[in-house]
């Protein structure tokens, strides 16, 4: 009998269709065949990782032999420190990916719905469609959440609700008031996942701390993430804080040894490098800027962002993405986002991106 491996994967995993990454730079010099390209694809930071956190890790590297420390107890520590909760609330993660699958694979059965906003952050879907569960998307507005909405999409069938705040690709946020209200109005029985994975990178004063919120609301996760202001996303470090009962049930889905002994040292030199992420938070706000003064330049329209990154309308965004990378610069294409006249452009370094904003115009014809 012919082999079938479509008919043996679970229900979830047969209509699943991956999450796809930006274009690897070596992969666009190899297919185009042009040097010095620039990637402003992944939402990295420009500057790259603390040079203190690339020396705990250089220095880590002779102990890769050993397998790492399973229950992360000094980057715990560190963590639980850093942010005025204890450390049975926090849960590692390769990654703050592991995060929302292990919030979905402890909570959500394929009896259960899951919601979460149009243009909201593509690994919802994906990790609500593994477990077999239905995603119920809830139209935006304006770009963003529409936390009304989303409330009235709760039935007694949900079991979680994903809020990207900021949200990644729009750079949508929302404040302090209307988080907390929907908070309120939640149903204890839904486990609510803020994900913060560019909070440090918000400059907006009503922007919530939802930490601060945990001992308030027992089904609210907070999912933060060692690869965006941190500069660490190779390593894949990222956590979860909470409850410490949804931690302790989080914390039985985590594979033993899922964050790496590297990432773990890296991770801890790294929160505490905070000359490092103000300069990070400092090159991103200027670079948004000049990003956005280009745009208006170029009379585009773009999404008012405050992640490491921006969408900016600039029609066949399919066309203008293929130009873009004919000059060596990778944006990323949001068409799988519902947003097919967007790209979404990382910020980068002051040259960097002055280069975007060159190719940009000649991409769209206005040099
Ligand atoms: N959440 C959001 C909103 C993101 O944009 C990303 C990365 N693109 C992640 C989570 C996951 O990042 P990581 O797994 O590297 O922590």
């Amino acid at each position: 009998m012919a082999f079938d491996a479509q008919k043996l994967a679970v229900p979830g995993v047969r209509g699943l269709r991956p999450y796809v990454p930006g274009k690897p730079i070596e992969e666009l010099e190899r297919e185009y065949g042009v040097t010095n390209a620039i990637k402003l694809a992944s939402n990295e930071n420009p500057l790259g990782a603390s040079p203190k956190a690339l020396a705990a890790a250089q220095a880590a590297l002779p102990e890769m032999a050993r397998y790492p420390d399973g229950g992360g107890f000094a980057l715990k520590r560190a963590l639980a420190e850093k942010l005025g909760v204890r450390e049975n609330q926090i849960t590692l993660g390769n990654g703050s990916s592991d995060i929302l699958e292990f919030t979905v694979r402890a909570f959500v059965t394929a009896a259960d719905e899951v919601i979460f906003s149009q243009h909201a952050f593509a690994l919802y879907p994906i990790v609500t469609q593994m477990a077999g569960a239905r995603g119920v998307e809830v139209p935006a507005r304006e770009w963003g959440h529409d936390l009304a909405a989303m409330r009235a999409a709760i039935t007694p069938r949900t079991r979680l609700v994903f809020i990207a705040n900021p949200n990644n690709p729009t750079g949508t946020w929302l404040r302090r008031a209307a988080l907390n209200d929907f908070l309120e109005s939640v149903p204890a029985s839904v486990i609510v996942v803020v994900d913060e994975a560019y909070f440090e990178f918000v400059r907006d004063r009503d922007y919530p701390n939802t930490v601060e919120w945990l001992e308030r609301y027992p089904n609210l996760v907070c999912a933060r993430t060692f690869s965006k202001i941190h500069g660490l996303a190779a390593l894949r470090v990222g956590y979860g804080v909470s409850s410490p009962d949804i931690a302790e049930l989080l914390n039985r889905v985590r594979p033993p040894f899922n964050v790496n002994h590297i990432a773990q040292v890296a991770a801890v030199a790294a929160l505490a490098d905070v000359t490092h992420t103000e300069k990070s938070n400092k090159v991103n706000a200027e670079g948004l800027v000049q990003l956005v003064k280009g745009f208006e330049k170029l009379a585009l329209s773009y999404i008012p962002s405050v992640g490491n990154f921006v969408c900016v309308e600039v029609g066949d965004a399919k066309r203008v993405y293929e130009q873009l990378l004919r000059s060596g610069v990778i944006v990323r294409p949001v068409a799988n986002y519902g947003m097919p006249r967007h790209l979404r452009i990382s910020v980068g370094l002051p040259e960097e991106n002055e280069r975007f904003l060159r190719a940009l115009e000649m991409a769209i014809g206005r040099q």
